[in-house]
């Protein structure tokens, strides 16, 4: 599990987030939903180790993280806007950061195999980032996040610069990536129906504070105060 406990975050006088503690379960897929400017990227973040909480503690698989850098957290991330390196290939891409950590070349070789398959790029392998779609991209992304075997995978609105449908389907398609690796993950959105639709968990967050944890039937049937039943109310 993520155990986050107690952890502050100001801008200045502006406070982000607030005495926030919640424990996220190992193995499945939480959403961190709330409206925009709530606070949930920065959890993210601080989660990830690109940003340092002014107190509190983070640990992550039984490990205390709260002093390690991101490198050190066997965390792999995707961002809303992803930067790829242009002028590799999607292979390449994919294979980068089991490049820097020397591992061997031929495993190298079948371990990208095996994501661009699980991505559905196999195809695509030689091409470079800026001729893929907006989704394809994403895509890579991901098996470049789970390419060095993080032990969890962090995302931040990773669908969200992509048209309805498009995101629809890698949704859809997340929520099986999920069934077949089983990584501990968490992905902020700030849209009900994605959350409901595709997390096992939802938290909650609002104004800095978590305002609720819990599976979509929890959050749906036994909302914990009236910001969390209006926020979820509107889905049809
Ligand atoms: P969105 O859905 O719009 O992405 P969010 O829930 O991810 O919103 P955060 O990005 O975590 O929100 O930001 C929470 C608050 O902290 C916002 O009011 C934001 O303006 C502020 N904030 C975030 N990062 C910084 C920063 N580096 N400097 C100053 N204020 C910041
Ligand atoms: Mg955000």
């Amino acid at each position: 599990s993520i155990e986050i406990s107690g952890v502050n975050k100001r801008f200045g006088d502006f406070v982000a987030l607030d005495d926030v503690s919640v424990s996220i379960p190992s193995g499945r897929l939480t959403a961190l939903l709330g409206p925009s400017g709530g606070g949930k990227s920065t959890l993210l973040r601080i989660i990830a180790g690109l940003e340092t909480a002014d107190s509190g503690s983070v640990e992550i698989e039984g490990v205390d993280a709260t002093k390690l850098p991101p490198q050190k957290r066997n965390v792999g991330f995707v961002f809303q806007h992803y930067a790829a390196f242009k002028h590799l290939s999607v292979r390449r891409n994919v294979s980068f950061g089991l490049e820097i950590r020397k591992r061997p070349k031929d495993e190298i070789r079948s371990r990208v195999d095996e994501l661009l398959a699980l991505v559905h790029l196999e195809q695509f392998a030689d091409r470079l980032p800026s001729q893929l779609s907006g989704g394809q991209r994403q895509r890579m992304a991901l098996a470049r996040a789970l390419a060095v075997q993080p032990t969890v995978l962090l995302l931040d609105e990773p669908f969200g610069a992509l048209d309805a449908k498009v995101r629809k389907e890698l949704r859809d398609w997340l929520r099986r990536l999920h069934d077949e690796v089983h990584v501990t993950t968490v992905f902020v959105t700030h849209d009900q129906e994605e959350a409901l639709e595709v997390s096992d968990e939802i938290v909650v967050i609002n104004e800095g504070r978590v305002e609720q944890i819990g599976s979509p039937d929890d959050l749906y049937d036994r909302p914990a105060n009236d910001f969390v039943m209006r926020f979820l109310g509107p889905v049809t």
